[in-house]
């Protein structure tokens, strides 16, 4: 929970749940990774496709967060979806940005976090196996062709802008309210 509430906020978080709802549109299922099958089905990913170990540099951890590899928000506009999914240790899981300040995207954020780690040797193999378990396994991601990332994007963008103007409108309407009734 946000300890300050922006409208902002509001917004990011309708965002990420159309892109729920898009990824669990192409996964034909809900995809609730806090309970259930669903979180059975990030600990075989962590577990058995990933060995326990951070999809980025390799280690180990107790703790391997839920990671996105195309984000999921509004600068990569990626689907909660099974084969976006891999396990990520937490430094790994903060994402790298270029010198133009946007993030990377996944497989250049691996390369930096390889070579960060002066583990370049690591690169190709690691990419290997996050695109297998991308492209090739039981939970593969699903192929959006550019009209239909397009049309995800253009939604996003609208549903963006919508809830962020509700919120803003949402004190001029009390405001309006108050004077008009309450302080009659
Ligand atoms: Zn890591």
């Amino acid at each position: 929970m946000a300890v300050y509430n922006t409208s902002s906020d509001s917004a990011n978080t309708a965002i990420r749940a159309f892109l729920t709802k898009v990824g669990e549109y192409y996964w034909g299922k809900s995809f609730n990774t806090a309970s259930g099958s669903s979180k059975k089905i990030f600990e075989h990913i962590k577990n058995e496709v990933f060995q326990g170990r951070c999809a980025y540099c390799g280690k180990q951890a107790n703790k391997l967060q839920i990671e996105h590899l195309i984000m999921f928000n509004r600068s990569q506009y990626g689907l909660h979806h099974p084969g976006n999914i891999v396990p990520s240790c937490p430094p790994c899981n903060k994402r790298r940005k270029n010198s133009a300040k946007e993030y990377l995207d996944w497989e250049d954020h691996l390369e930096q976090v390889c070579r960060e780690n002066g583990d370049l040797d690591s690169f190709f193999e690691r990419k290997k196996k996050i695109k297998s378990h991308m492209h090739q396994g039981k939970y593969k991601y699903p192929d959006l062709n550019e009209a239909e990332q397009h049309a995800i994007r253009v939604i996003a963008n609208s549903l963006y802008d919508n809830i962020k103007m509700e919120n803003d409108k949402a004190l001029k309407m009390y405001q309006e309210l108050d004077s008009a009734f309450v302080k009659r």
